[in-house]
């Protein structure tokens, strides 16, 4: 059992090291996605994935808990204090599970949920309707509107009069636009439900100053940690208030999970002490403005943007007027090493599957320490493969092996973080 990776396992080893090579050699567009330190990538493979405790610190189910319960203390006390909550919780296994548990905390089965709809930038666990949070419990749904690519507060304050949720969700998955936290806390309180704030993309940028923060006005927050936060794959559950601290820790253990997973919780405490940085409020600043940048440069090649730019890391564009679907957009971008997500628009005429337009982010290129003159750099390639990918296959072709290369000579003298 003490043999390296290598040697035990060449086939495992080749591919990891295959994947090193590729987020090196290429520009990392997807919005959900970053590099995290190696300080964090350090934390994340330790002996803590040896260990059992199911429980919270203190009040464990197993022996053994010096060092776990210290460490998940960290973990819980640097979220607090970065967040200025009173509450938080680490242990949720991801984004999904951490959303399954405010329904367990909140609602009983066939409840009234309002969320997002997915098409408009809501995510799954907001009740769409193949998640469980869609068919075990009753979603309403509200959307943008369709002239200004935003959140219409007047119609989710309608619809949530009308429907009478038990628990509202604000947030997504491709939202381009500030969230309008107060809004929605006020429709909350006017209808009697519980606000969850799901921060999962925008938590770095809220870490770090660069969007308005929920806490005072959401119930509950929801986010994962590995998104603009920049720490392990993981969750946190957290709350302005003590009133939920109870039920929020139940529905997470016993309700919905067993052991935590204590290498992620010790990465999670290394990430956030980096977030409560100047140096992180400098990187979220940099990710907002690279990602105007980015808008820029697109919105001057004629890209049609969904709200028509951007306020945070994300963008959304709609290829319909390049004549060119979502789909083998992605794909030619992602052979000339541009990894984007092909990703529904608002009122998409295509499907899910093959869909209008891309979803691009700037929270991994921003941590390789690119800024504006980069961002305008791809934007320029971005126009180039998906306009020729329109004209012909040849010329795409051509296209590709030239941007590729010049992506390789770019990404060459931007070291990503933990490589
Ligand atoms: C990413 C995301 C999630 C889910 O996180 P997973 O870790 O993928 O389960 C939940 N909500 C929002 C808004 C997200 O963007």
């Amino acid at each position: 059992m003490s043999g390296s990776l290598s040697s035990v396992d060449p086939q495992i080893a080749d591919l990891i090291r295959a994947e090193e090579r590729r987020q090196t050699d290429t520009v990392k567009l997807i919005a959900s996605e970053n590099y995290v330190s190696k300080a964090v990538l350090e934390a994340t493979g330790t002996v803590l994935t040896n260990k059992y405790s199911e429980g919270y610190p203190g009040k464990r189910y197993y022996e053994g808990q010096q060092v776990i319960d210290q460490i998940e203390t960290v973990a819980v006390e640097r979220a607090k204090a970065l967040f200025g909550v009173n509450h938080a919780n680490v242990q949720p296994y991801s984004g999904s599970p951490a959303n399954l548990a405010i329904y367990m905390a909140f609602l009983q089965p066939g409840e009234t949920v309002m969320g997002m709809g997915l098409p408009f930038g809501g995510h799954l666990t907001h009740g769409w309707s193949v998640s469980a949070t869609g068919k075990w419990f009753n979603p309403v749904r509200y959307g943008v509107r369709q002239d200004t690519g935003r959140v219409d507060m007047d119609e989710v304050r309608e619809i949530a009069l009308r429907e009478r949720p038990k628990l509202i969700f604000c947030g997504g998955t491709a939202i381009p636009r500030t969230i309008d936290f107060p809004a929605f806390a006020e429709i909350a309180r006017e209808v009697g439900a519980v606000l969850a704030a799901d921060i999962a993309h925008i938590a770095g940028l809220v870490a770090g100053g660069a969007h308005p923060s929920p806490v005072g006005h959401a119930d509950v927050i929801s986010t994962t940690t590995h998104k603009t936060l920049r720490g392990p794959r993981g969750a946190m559950l957290m709350a302005t208030s003590d009133e939920h601290a109870a039920a929020l820790n139940k529905a997470v253990f016993p309700g919905l999970q067993g052991g935590p997973h204590n290498h992620t919780t010790a990465a999670i405490a290394v990430a956030l002490k980096e977030a409560a940085t100047d140096g992180f409020k400098d990187y979220a600043r940099q990710v907002v403005m690279n990602a105007r940048a980015l808008a820029e440069e697109l919105l001057a090649r004629g890209f049609d943007l969904v709200s028509g730019g951007t306020d945070n890391h994300l963008i959304l564009m709609d290829l319909t007027p390049k004549g060119v679907g979502g789909k083998p957009a992605a794909q030619a971008l992602d052979k000339a090493g541009l990894e984007t997500n092909y990703n529904t628009v608002p009122f998409d005429p295509r499907k899910p599957f093959d869909p209008s337009g891309i979803r691009l982010g700037t929270a991994g290129v921003t941590s390789r320490g690119m800024g504006v003159a980069e961002m305008r750099q791809i934007g320029a390639w971005i126009d180039q493969v998906v306009t020729a990918l329109a004209k012909d296959e040849d010329e795409a072709k051509r296209v590709i092996v030239r941007v590729h290369a010049e992506v390789r000579e770019l990404t060459s003298h931007f070291p990503a973080p933990g490589l």
